[in-house]
């Protein structure tokens, strides 16, 4: 039996940002438990800030001129008021955090956690090769939401509407783009017979370019349905390609599992469920652990976003679902329309600023999908 500080279960985005942040403290034993060790570019990750990031040595490349393109193949450009669109590759990240994590005593077991318990002193982590006690436990692996349950039935739980953002990215070399201009949604791509779908077109240089088509709708799509931005950049070559998908749900995801075992990351409830933004959250709860652990307090990762914003998300994600909204023209509107449009994707909007991003979107619509939302929690239906 092995004793350590922490066990990071899970040893993907969400431990590499809370080992960067843990590089500001001293003399930590960390365990990491994870089958896959982390290393090269297995993803990108894009976000919205203001200023320097906390990981701005891992960041390729900042847009602050971003466009987005309506149905109609009408460009508007993003009203971006200091905000700035960011690219990290995860190759960058993970090496960043086991660099400034370097001097704390780290060690990664390839395997599989098997079991995760708490204790009132110390919680257990089980794994193939043997038992390992800590004082906290932070669990990332994914985690399905719970089986739905309606107020009715005693406590709400699992979500009303479960959908997916499935992408797929082709890093391009040797394309012709305009390098100083982003495009964050092209709405006028081809649709998939289910959903809506997008494309981004975020240059790194005049010739290359991250380009990647996503879908929001239920289920993933045969590999080649995702090929069909390709014939708009001809004579470019693949350098590499990434896919994936990112849940959008409303159902609730605890961040406490126990006294000693939090979670983080997408399986903690870290993914804005309207976006699929993860990474500022991650680095936000990272940033707040560490500082707990550094104070001597339960560490605690605080609320990924307000609850009034995952309010929200379950009406815009419900009206997307059912139809109730022609969700290309909305999120047009929103992104050019607003612009406080940025800073609620980053879940730091005020009522105030809400209220007038309310009056962007069809009142009728999204009054519908409110109540549908408050009577499918409440009776299940
Ligand atoms: C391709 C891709 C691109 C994305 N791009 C963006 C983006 O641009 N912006 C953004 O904000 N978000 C993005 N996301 C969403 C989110 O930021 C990422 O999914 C992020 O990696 C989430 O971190 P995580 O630690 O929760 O999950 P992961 O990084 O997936 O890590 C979970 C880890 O748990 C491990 N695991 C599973 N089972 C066990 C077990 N039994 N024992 C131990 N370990 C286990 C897995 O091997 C994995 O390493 C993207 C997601 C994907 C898939």
């Amino acid at each position: 039996m092995t004793d350590v500080d922490l066990v990071l279960v899970g040893g993907g985005g969400a431990a590499h940002c809370l080992l960067h942040a843990l590089g500001a403290l001293r003399g930590l034993r960390v365990a990491v438990v994870d089958p896959v060790r982390h290393s090269g570019n297995d993803r990108t990750w894009c976000f919205w800030d203001r200023g320097r990031s906390p990981v701005e040595q891992a960041v390729t490349r900042r847009w602050s001129a971003l466009r987005v393109v309506g149905p109609d193949g009408a460009a508007h450009p993003l009203a971006a008021r200091g905000w700035s669109y960011a690219l990290v590759r995860s190759a960058d990240l993970y090496a960043l955090a086991r660099e400034r994590a370097a001097h704390l005593d780290v060690t990664w077991y390839d395997e599989p956690a098997l079991d995760v318990r708490d204790g009132a002193e110390r919680a257990r982590v089980t794994t193939p090769s043997g038992e390992l006690r800590a004082r906290w436990v932070f669990d990332s692996r994914p985690l399905p939401p719970p089986p739905r349950r309606p107020l009715l039935a005693g406590r709400r739980e699992g979500a009303e509407t479960a959908l997916l953002q499935h992408f797929r990215g082709w890093w391009l070399s040797g394309a012709d783009v305009d390098p100083d201009t982003a495009t964050l949604m092209d709405f006028a791509v081809p649709q998939p017979p289910e959903g809506l779908a997008f494309g981004y077109v975020l240059p790194v240089s005049a010739s290359r370019a991250l380009v990647e088509y996503t879908v929001f709708s239920r289920h993933r799509l045969p590999t080649e349905a995702y090929d069909v931005l390709r014939g708009r950049f001809p004579g470019a070559r693949v350098e590499s390609t990434e896919d994936g998908a990112i849940p959008m749900t409303d159902a609730a995801f605890p961040r406490r599992t126990g006294r000693r075992v939090f979670r983080l990351g997408t399986g903690g409830g870290a993914t804005r469920p309207a976006t699929g933004y993860t990474f500022r959250a991650m680095l936000r709860q990272a940033a707040s652990v560490a500082a707990d652990l550094a104070a001597g307090r339960v560490p605690l990762p605080p609320r990924p976003y307000p609850r009034r914003h995952l309010g929200y998300d379950a009406v815009l994600l419900r009206a997307l679902d059912r139809g109730l909204v022609d969700g290309r023209r909305l999120l047009t509107d929103l992104l050019a329309g607003s612009p406080d449009t940025l800073a609620f994707l980053d879940g730091t909007t005020t009522p105030r600023q809400e209220l007038s991003l309310l009056a962007v979107t069809p009142r009728g619509a999204m009054a519908r999908a409110t109540a549908q939302v408050l009577r499918a929690r409440l009776t299940g239906r």
